[in-house]
């Protein structure tokens, strides 16, 4: 595995890259888990060339403190990496990525304008402008997002589109990495307090026994539900759950508004903000 710090360097590495076949972009922050690895390992089966970028992107963090304190491993990272078959692990600094400030606005449209949207203003632009350079920089054949962060996934589309599709480039999205527990995988776990960790699984447990009450519920009354079993826990307090159409993301009033509504939670344990979410079928 071969690590680059330069723009040019990737350029020129992924040049020959290029002319040989396939290649497959994963997108990360680092602190890399099994839900990162996840993707790593599709991407390896579907590409001849793979390429990891590590990169806190400041741009899309709208809190300070949660920027500052967001784990950095890079030296574990590079070895997760080598073990999992990488070929090059991009891994720019801010002045490399951002030579100067970037200014662009997205215009997202309503996939941006609800949940993550409001409640993180800036977010989703920071992450149009981030995951627009490496796909420029780069130029893969398919990247690989998780669909732990759903909403994410709706946002990139449409970034895709509102820059003419970068050469057919295709979005994989893959499935919630999980601990055995059914807390999803985070970076963010590791600042949890061992009291809190017993409690976050209380997440997917309710939004898993969730799916047994919509088939009594209405979606009101199944929304209100997981938020009032997630609130009665200790350390737990629930930001937002709203039930949205899978494509769209827009809300939902009832079952029948969708073919696939999405269940999309965010909650505070502590102060350590996690996310999840649960496909109902109806
Ligand atoms: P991050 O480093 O948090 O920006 O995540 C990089 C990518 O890994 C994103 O596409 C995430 O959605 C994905 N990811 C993070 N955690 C998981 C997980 N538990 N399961 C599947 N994908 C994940």
């Amino acid at each position: 595995m071969e690590i680059i710090r330069t723009v040019s360097d990737l350029e020129s590495a992924l040049g020959s890259a290029r002319a040989k076949g396939s290649i497959g972009l994963v997108p990360t922050m680092g602190a890399l888990h099994e839900g990162h690895l996840s993707l790593i390992t599709r991407a390896r089966k579907e590409n001849d060339t793979v390429v990891v970028s590590v990169f806190v992107n400041p741009t899309q963090f709208n809190n300070p403190t949660d920027l500052a304190t967001y784990p950095r491993t890079e030296e574990a990272d590079c070895a997760l990496l080598e073990s999992a078959g990488v070929d090059y692990a991009f891994i720019p600094s801010v002045e490399e990525m951002y030579p100067q400030e970037d200014t662009r606005v997205f215009d997202l449209g309503p996939v941006a304008e609800v949940m993550e949207g409001p409640m993180r203003p800036g977010h989703f632009n920071g992450v149009a402008q981030v995951v627009s350079k490496l796909f420029s920089m780069t130029r893969p054949t398919r990247a690989y997002f998780g669909e732990k962060d759903y909403q994410q996934i709706a946002v990139i589309r449409r970034m895709v589109e509102l820059e003419g599709g970068y050469d057919g480039l295709e979005i994989v999205s893959c499935p919630i990495r999980r601990h055995d527990d059914g807390l999803a995988m985070s970076s963010r776990n590791v600042r949890l307090t061992p009291d809190q960790r017993m409690v976050a699984p209380c997440i997917s447990i309710t939004l898993k026994s969730s799916l047994v009450k919509a088939r009594e519920m209405s979606l009101t009354e199944t929304r209100q539900w997981v938020i009032d079993t997630v609130n009665r826990f200790p350390f737990m307090e629930v930001e937002y759950y709203e039930i949205v159409d899978g494509i769209t993301m827009q809300p939902l009033t009832d079952w029948s508004d969708s073919t696939i509504p999405v269940g999309c939670i965010t909650a505070y344990c502590g102060d350590v903000r996690l996310i999840d979410n649960i496909t109902y079928k109806i």
